[in-house]
């Protein structure tokens, strides 16, 4: 009993690192004390602040229903933590079961968890995102940022990208009678994420809210006054607009740089897991003693044809990091799989977008309940004949039963008749999802000179 001898140890005194204090890093370790762990508990964030929640960044924050210090996240349970606040973990050590942290320190550990997450993906042109004016939304110093300058009433905001965050941040300035203007290099908002027939929809609520949206346009730059202000946004279709807030909203990056050389196998993807959360090394030898939950993770889905599934998700974080941290400290054979079936939610112009399953999958969709036209319906996804998610635009109330269809791979299109089901909902239709083997991004890099001296790289704007 060699093994139950170790984990009896583990739980009693042993060690355990959490890097990244943010969702899934907390709830880990709220779960570990709840599952008797009794030893040694340090939290690593390179954020000065204890964990908090980043939905309302987006929402409620620029709103000015709440400032960015009080979204932090409730707490289920003391923690009896040692909290590393504000300092990075730079480098860790397999073979010695050490992390590295940037004030030189170094942690041993029995168990770690990497909840890292990601951040902001910036204007890729450095000397433009250094304008004044220019922002991201991530963390809270960001959103702290925005929401002054917001106030601070600017004549026009630009938003580049049309996803969930920049749409989120279009909304909250209509709803504050703030000028907006949002270019999307897609066909229509959401189109990455719900497909080109919701994305019609939420083009239609932009643009009726007074959203100056433009799609099927890249910007190609941004130029600043004498002072060192954002005043110009210019697009691909050789148009350009005045604004002096300018938000940048170009999706995420995985925080694995610190991982770089260490044999862990993590990259710009993410940290490649098992459906345990056990992170493999770069061989795609799976590890016994390192885990990982959230944003940062990639792990595989068996509803989901066991593709690696990354997901930037609220409750994906949370139930990740509650299997994972279960996982650490149980035999193997009492291990459970992380077997959460995707669901995300948003708000915006004044409509309650949820979704189930990975509607980004399927070929098809089928409006099941309500209309497109009166933005009040249920979309259901399909792929190869099966549902494979579905979204809701103000009919929340109906997802636990698609869920439902998702995790028992009902046929498509579902077999049965709905009280609300129009004459669009009598077939499905293309979903219309952007084709995956068009690059997403132009060229946004040229090398120059010839001697390994001399050469340098220099950023192109794309063009369409
Ligand atoms: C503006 C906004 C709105 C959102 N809205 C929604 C929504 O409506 N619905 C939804 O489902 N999801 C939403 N999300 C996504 C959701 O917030 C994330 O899925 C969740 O925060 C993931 O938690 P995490 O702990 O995995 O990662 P994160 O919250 O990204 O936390 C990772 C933490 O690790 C830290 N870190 C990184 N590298 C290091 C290092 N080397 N050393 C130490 N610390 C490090 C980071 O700074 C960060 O504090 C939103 C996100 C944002 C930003």
């Amino acid at each position: 009993m060699p093994a139950d001898g170790y984990l009896e140890r583990l739980k009693r005194e042993g060690r355990i690192v959490v890097v990244g204090a943010s969702l899934a890093g907390l709830r880990a370790a709220e779960t570990l004390r709840d599952e008797g762990f009794a030893g040694t508990l340090t939290m690593v964030g390179d954020e000065p602040y204890e964990p908090y929640d980043r939905p309302p960044l987006s929402k409620g924050v620029l709103l000015n229903r709440t400032t960015p210090d009080h979204t932090a996240l409730p707490r289920r349970r003391a923690l009896d933590a040692d909290w590393r606040l504000g300092v990075a973990a730079t480098g860790l050590d397999m073979a010695a079961k050490r992390v590295r942290l940037a004030d030189g320190e170094e942690l041993e550990y029995d168990r770690l968890l990497i909840a890292t997450g990601v951040r902001a993906r910036p204007w890729p042109h450095e000397r433009e995102a250094e304008l004044d004016g220019v922002f991201v939304l991530r963390t809270r110093d960001d959103a702290t940022a925005l929401q002054k300058r917001l106030t601070d009433g600017p004549r026009r905001v630009f938003v580049v990208g049309a996803g969930f965050t920049g749409s989120e941040i279009a909304s909250a300035c209509r709803e504050r009678e703030i000028a907006v203007t949002v270019a999307e290099r897609g066909a229509a908002p959401l189109v990455g994420a719900l497909g080109g027939v919701v994305g019609e929809v939420a083009a239609q609520l932009q643009r009726e809210s007074g959203v100056d949206l433009r799609t099927g346009v890249m910007v190609t730059g941004l130029e600043g006054d004498s002072a060192g202000r954002v005043r110009t946004a210019h697009l691909s279709d050789g148009s350009s607009v005045e604004a002096d807030v300018v938000v940048v909203s170009l999706g995420a990056t995985r925080n694995t740089e610190w991982l770089t050389g260490s044999g862990l196998g993590a990259g710009p993807r993410g940290i490649a897991c098992d459906a345990g959360c056990r992170a493999f090394d770069i061989r795609g030898i799976v590890t016994d003693d390192i885990f990982v939950a959230g944003d940062v993770a990639r792990s595989p889905h068996p509803l989901f044809g066991y593709q690696f599934l990354s997901l930037e998700h609220w409750g994906n974080a949370v139930s990740q990091a509650e299997t994972a941290a279960h996982n650490m400290l149980c035999k193997s054979v009492d291990r459970r799989p992380h077997m959460w079936v995707p669901a995300f939610w948003s708000s915006q112009f004044g409509v309650n977008i949820k979704s189930v399953g990975v509607p980004s999958m399927g070929t098809e969709i089928l409006i099941s309940q309500g209309s497109l036209a009166e933005r009040r319906f249920v979309g259901v996804y399909g792929y190869q004949e099966r549902v494979i998610g579905a979204v809701t635009f103000d009919q929340a109330r109906w997802l636990p039963f698609y869920e439902h269809l998702i995790e028992t791979t009902a046929s498509f299109p579902p077999p049965f008749a709905t009280v609300d089901r129009r004459p669009e909902g009598a077939r499905p239709v293309p979903a219309d999802f952007p084709d995956p083997s068009v690059p997403t991004h132009g060229p946004t890099v040229t090398l120059s000179g010839y001697s390994p001296a001399d050469r340098r790289m220099t950023f192109t704007p794309g063009r369409h």
